[in-house]
């Protein structure tokens, strides 16, 4: 008799090519972002391709030309058994000038032991694989008795976040995989914030007037909010020290919870005092932490900051933190994600992965974000494992192996036949 991990595996070696038909399909579609707003045409094709494995889809646009899709497949026995989340983007990092690709990004193409085409790597080549892995199973008529559930979301390079937009309307599930960039690794990740700090005068003086508001008589109470804001970067490089020196989180090296100063945009015009000052930062903190704690951390220190300035005392810094979306408020959020190795599904995650590739799972920490902070803070146990290396990944000719297509799939359709097939736990 064969298990079904060997049923799984002859299955997939006949039909290989068509896995990589289906990644070709997917890579066509043009859904880079920014400048984003076109992935209509690549969710409609997922979303047929969901109905025809039976599953009852959603399509709603999270920005016009943007639209998410879920699908459910209802269990037979959903109640009682685990239900999964499968989560992917679908949009892909920007090509810009194509020059220095050696075929269309958009073309995949296949040399040795790679295919090769933006979003490869990050990540339809997820999305094709898990699709794929559910067309197996419904091929090889595997029941499922939990609920199975596809996200295909948009957004994700250019923090859209489509993935709070399914939390938010409700779709939840027992536990989640999100399909990105891991090299096959099961991952958590420290998030991200980014934020503008204003600092702004009053009132607004003439160039010359500088020599009073700066020497002794002068009797002008006023200021350069861009000299003001030199004070509010010195604050912020004093906490990220602090931070790099009194925080930590197993898996990350030391320091990686930053404060960059990324942008900066102040002053009108040569012939006035600078009367207002934006700095846009980027803040990288630990899994344990949540933005809303980071954000006071950094309130709370520039407000002091602010207190040992007469000026800024009296016009202290304002805050404006996080947004939907880096292409219409220019701002983005990516919480973090912390795993628990122990999870029932996380263990058995690591089994098929195993028994599929002969190699223990490799559990830890990415150096990167993704959407799974989203789902982890809707409450739902996540984590990140899915084909394709980050330096590929936003890369000219970005390439995935494709023995690593073949192993995810297996490991995907094996772990959801198991993993839909066992009893919720009850507390
Ligand atoms: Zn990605």
């Amino acid at each position: 008799m064969t298990t079904l991990t060997e049923q799984i595996e002859i299955k997939l070696e006949e039909t290989q090519d068509e896995l990589l038909q289906l990644l070709e399909e997917l890579v066509r579609f043009p859904t880079v972002s920014p400048p984003a707003r076109n992935t209509t045409e690549a969710q409609l094709f997922i979303q047929n391709y969901l109905e025809h494995l039976n599953f009852k889809t959603e399509k709603w646009d999270v920005f016009p030309g943007d639209p998410n899709v879920v699908g459910i497949r209802k269990g037979t026995d959903s109640d009682r058994y685990n239900s999964l989340i499968l989560n992917g983007h679908i949009d892909v990092a920007e090509v810009g000038d194509d020059s220095n690709w050696t075929s269309s990004p958009f073309q995949l193409r296949k040399e040795n032991k790679y295919v090769y085409g933006r979003g490869a790597a990050d990540m339809k080549g997820g999305l094709a694989c898990a699709l794929f892995s559910i067309k197996l199973l419904t091929e090889l008529g595997i029941e499922l008795k939990g609920d199975l559930q596809f996200q295909s979301v948009i957004g994700e390079e250019v923090g859209e976040a489509g993935t709070l937009s399914c939390t938010e309307k409700g779709y939840t599930g027992d536990f989640a995989i999100v399909m990105d960039t891991s090299h096959l690794n099961i991952q958590g990740q420290g998030g991200v914030i980014t934020g503008w700090i204003t600092v702004k005068s009053k009132q607004t003086f003439h160039d010359g007037l500088r020599s009073k508001m700066i020497h002794a008589g002068g009797g002008i109470k006023g200021a350069s909010a861009i000299e003001k804001m030199m004070k509010v970067i010195q604050g912020l490089q004093e906490l990220e020290r602090h931070w790099s020196i009194t925080k930590s989180y197993p898996g990350f090296p030391p320091g990686i919870n930053t404060i960059n100063p990324a942008v900066i945009e102040g002053g009108r015009h040569a012939a006035f005092i600078a009367d207002e000052c934006k700095l846009w930062i980027t803040v990288h903190f630990y899994p344990d932490e949540t933005y809303e704690e980071v954000i006071k951390e950094i309130e709370d220190h520039l407000y002091n900051t602010a207190l040992a300035d007469p000026w800024l005392k009296e016009n202290p810094p304002e805050f404006r933190w996080g947004g939907k979306s880096m292409i219409e408020d220019r701002g983005e959020i990516f919480p973090s994600l912390e795993i628990n190795p122990d999870h029932p599904a996380v263990v058995r995650l690591s089994n098929h992965h195993k028994k599929v590739t002969n190699e223990e799972a490799v559990i830890g920490m990415s150096t990167s974000v993704n959407d799974s902070g989203w789902l982890g803070r809707a409450g739902i146990p996540a984590v990140t494992y899915g084909p394709g290396q980050l330096e590929d990944a936003h890369s000219v000719d970005e390439k995935v192996s494709i023995h690593e297509l073949l192993d995810f799939t297996k490991t995907m359709a094996c772990f959801i036949a198991d993993w839909c097939n066992t009893r919720k736990e009850r507390e």
